[in-house]
């Protein structure tokens, strides 16, 4: 890892602690990367890696998927920027909400969190309400309003409220504990200025936690009865659980949507839509101002449509192939787990999972807080040793990609096996 930690070296004395995104840190330096292809990442001192970190489940397809690269070279030939409208902007709005049908108007942004960032703005300027109520544990971007006990890099170095964030922010940040709609009741019934509730209605930044039989109903129940705005946060679930996301997978409407990461599987895009009268509160007509200069690049963009369209082009093998691979992992390593008997528990639906390292089922933050972290991290470097790349930490999910074959995945039960002994040990 010589290369590694030398360009470690160098990066430390010019980027705030060496990478440029918290969740990128791990002990004692990470490896760097030279290049990647399908379902493998291979860094600067000639290791390779299966890729389960998968860009934080944005390469739903895998790395370089072979039509989403033709079709950003073609569109690269034509120009990278205009900032004045395309057809291929709106033949991708038009294709997202063929897709997510609650999505009736949609604006193109550049990441997750600028998405969610706009959907609140939206529902305060909708309802004329103040607060919003967010789970803890779930992570919806880098942004005041929701770094408030979130998951994620936030979790995993222990964070409540992010210095530099506003008290006056923060404190219109109201939290409640996923899975809990008794809470949520409570204080709905207490407040009376809530203009929004934004969930991910599969919770992927805190390990994976899926939501209990009701929950997301009793939130479509609980937030209409109030005229209060319910945001899906899908930048993970969005293309990932289904082609219409998790929304389809649990046949649930919300208000708002949220789409990022696998929507462009691996460019920057993403996207904010919902109901036409929310959506049109957006300026120039409405007064909830939005606005990037990157929004809807043709770059971006041209990915984002290559990717709905093999998406959706794939779809009857995509999905089987995603689940069948995902619960194949999951069970193998269950089975090694209880063989060797490490208490454990596995979160796992579609293509994603999460081991935690604890007898009791994780089905909120606090659960999620008491699995054993030496052990997570133990587990971490064994697999990395045997050429599995996780996400490094226990508060983030294990994610599969299309490009993972086969013998990818006999291989990471392989490297499983070896890591889950030096968990034992
Ligand atoms: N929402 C969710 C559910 C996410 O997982 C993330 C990123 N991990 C975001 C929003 C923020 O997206 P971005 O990093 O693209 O800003």
């Amino acid at each position: 890892m010589a290369n590694s930690k030398d360009l470690f070296t160098r990066a430390k004395k010019i980027i705030p602690s060496g990478i440029n995104s918290p969740v990128r840190y791990y002990d004692p330096y990470p490896f760097f990367v030279k290049k990647a292809k399908g379902g493998t990442m291979w860094d600067v001192d000639g290791n390779h890696y299966l890729d389960y970190c998968n860009a934080y489940g944005a390469l739903l397809l895998g790395h370089r998927r072979k039509e989403i690269i033709a079709d950003v070279t073609k569109q690269m030939d034509k120009g990278t920027l205009y900032c004045a409208p395309t057809e291929i902007e709106v033949s991708l709005s038009e294709s997202i909400s063929g897709n997510f049908p609650s999505m009736k108007k949609i604006r193109l942004v550049n990441t997750g969190s600028e998405a969610t960032m706009t959907a609140i703005r939206l529902a305060r300027g909708f309802t004329k309400k103040k607060k919003i109520i967010k789970f803890e544990g779930c992570y919806h971007g880098a942004h005041d309003y929701v770094l408030v006990e979130a998951g994620s890099g936030a979790a995993h170095i222990g964070m409540s409220v992010s210095e530099g964030s506003l008290d006056e922010v923060s404190q219109n940040t109201l939290v409640v504990q996923y899975n809990n709609s008794q809470e949520l009741q409570s204080l709905l019934e207490k407040e009376n200025d809530i203009a929004a509730v934004i969930v991910e209605p599969v919770l992927a930044n805190m390990g994976l936690v899926l939501p209990e039989k009701n929950f997301l109903n009793d939130l479509r129940k609980m937030t209409a009865e109030k005229n209060i705005v319910l945001i899906f946060d899908e930048v993970v679930t969005g293309f990932r659980m289904s082609p219409g996301g998790a929304q389809k997978y649990f046949s649930i409407t919300p208000d708002i949507t949220t789409l990022g990461k696998a929507l462009g599987n691996g460019f920057p895009i993403a996207a904010v839509g919902g109901k036409s009268e929310i959506m049109d509160m957006l300026s120039p007509e409405g007064k909830v101002y939005q606005a990037s200069t990157y929004a809807g690049n043709p770059i971006s963009v041209s990915a984002g449509l290559s990717s709905v369209k093999t998406m959706n082009k794939l779809k009857t093998k995509l999905y089987p192939k995603l689940e069948k691979n995902c619960a194949k992992l999951v069970s193998a390593i269950h089975d090694l787990a209880s063989d060797m008997k490490i208490p454990h528990q596995i979160n796992s639906i579609s293509s994603m999972f999460q081991i935690f390292f604890t007898d009791e089922s994780v089905v909120n933050y606090s659960s999620a807080k008491k699995a054993d972290m030496i052990k997570f991290k133990k587990l971490f470097e064994a697999l990395l040793k045997n050429g599995v790349f996780i996400a490094p930490s226990q508060f983030e999910t294990v994610f599969l990609s299309y490009a993972h074959s086969k013998d990818d995945i006999t291989e990471t039960i392989t490297a499983y096996e070896k890591a889950l002994r030096a968990v034992k040990q």
